[in-house]
């Protein structure tokens, strides 16, 4: 299969583009599309087989659910069997953004997108392609990021290509994505928010709206089962192991340095994804290839940005090994604190 990539400046001059993506979305096909948060792989969300597409072409394992991608509100009537006081808090307040509802769902959402779950995702996307993409296939979009499974999820067209070219027909390029990491995934089927993934809604930003707020014990101890099944799997992986350095930001690049020169002497080759002022400090110690800054120490959107391009940046270098400096678990730090303990496997050094 042929991989076509589009570019989209303006959804309303090139509504042409917009329209063949939704008669492929139609068709039980597959588009790859921009979102605020990360890429998409899409499918017709109410078409099993399609979405089985979706499975086959990152090597997703089947049990690990879609998100359903809606234009408005008529689309989640469609889709949830009951929208709960708390969802329509939420709705009012996020949606169109970057959050995903866990809702009860409808029998017409087919049993391969829940992973056999009686729940559903569902999302409204606010980037204007992706709303208008799902608009032109006139039905709900199933669509989980567009990586290969495992891999670093792809904030730019270019990042979906690498892994997917041949397995998609068409890429729609909106340019790289703004927050850069995934939705917040809330379960609202009950009274209290739970947050079963962490986002670009942060749990300050729900708690103003929802009150108390939860968070899904598995995301902070090791041992519980998470309540969203994909994550349990280990996940945004570059090819070089990676190790977390964490701890006071003004200890973190001495110990950076340390390890780095440890490892230097076993004959390693060392990649480090870090702040500008760590790749300052370990200036000439490290070669300008082998470093990759993800923006200011504490700049999380620039973190959150930047991070899987980091880690994907490194698998087209000769880096045997990876460091990462971690940064503050509060705020939009969660999430990137949760995608960088994933990337690492739970390695990290401590300082
Ligand atoms: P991705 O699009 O790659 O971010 O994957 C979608 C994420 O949403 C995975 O972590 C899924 O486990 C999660 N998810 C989707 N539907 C549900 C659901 N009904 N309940 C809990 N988690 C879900
Ligand atoms: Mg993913």
């Amino acid at each position: 299969m042929q991989t076509e990539v589009i570019r989209i400046d303006d959804v309303r001059v090139q509504s042409k583009v917009l329209k063949r993506a939704g008669e492929i979305l139609r068709s039980g096909g597959l588009v790859a599309f921009p979102t605020e948060t990360v890429y998409g792989l899409g499918a017709n969300g109410f078409d099993g087989e399609a979405c089985k597409g979706i499975y086959l072409a990152k090597g997703r394992p089947s049990d690990n659910p879609l998100i359903l991608h809606v234009a408005n509100r008529a689309m989640i009537g469609e889709i949830a069997a009951e929208i709960t006081p708390l969802a329509e808090k939420l709705l009012a307040a996020f949606c169109p953004g970057p959050i995903t509802l866990i809702l009860k769902r409808k029998d017409i959402v087919p049993d391969e997108i829940t992973g056999g779950l009686d729940t559903v995702g569902i999302r409204m996307p606010e980037n204007d392609v992706a709303r208008a993409m799902i608009k032109a296939a006139g039905v709900p979009v199933a669509a989980p990021s567009a990586n290969l499974s495992g891999r670093p999820s792809p904030t730019t067209a270019e990042a979906v290509l690498n892994d997917l070219e041949g397995r998609v027909p068409l890429i729609l390029d909106g340019g790289p994505c703004e927050f850069g990491v995934e939705s917040t995934i809330v379960d609202c089927t009950g009274d209290i928010a739970v947050i079963l993934r962490p986002g670009a809604i942060t749990e300050e930003m729900l708690e103003e709206v929802a009150g108390r707020v939860m968070i899904d014990p598995a995301l902070v101890g090791k041992d519980a089962i998470p309540k969203a099944p994909g994550m349990k799997y280990k996940h945004y992986a570059p090819k070089a192991p990676l190790t977390l350095v964490e701890g006071a930001p003004e200890k973190v690049a001495g110990a950076m340095e340390k390890e780095l020169l440890a490892r230097r002497k076993q004959g390693e080759i060392v990649g480090v994804l870090a702040s500008e002022e760590v790749l300052e400090e370990l200036g000439s110690l490290l070669p300008d290839d082998l470093g990759y800054c993800y923006g200011a120490q504490g700049d999380l959107p620039a973190i959150a940005a930047s991070l899987y391009e980091g880690l994907r940046y490194f698998d087209d270098t000769e880096a045997e090994s990876l460091l990462a400096e971690g940064t503050t678990s509060e705020g939009l730090g969660l999430a990137i604190m949760n995608r960088l303990r994933k990337a690492s496997g739970f390695t990290s050094i401590r300082v």
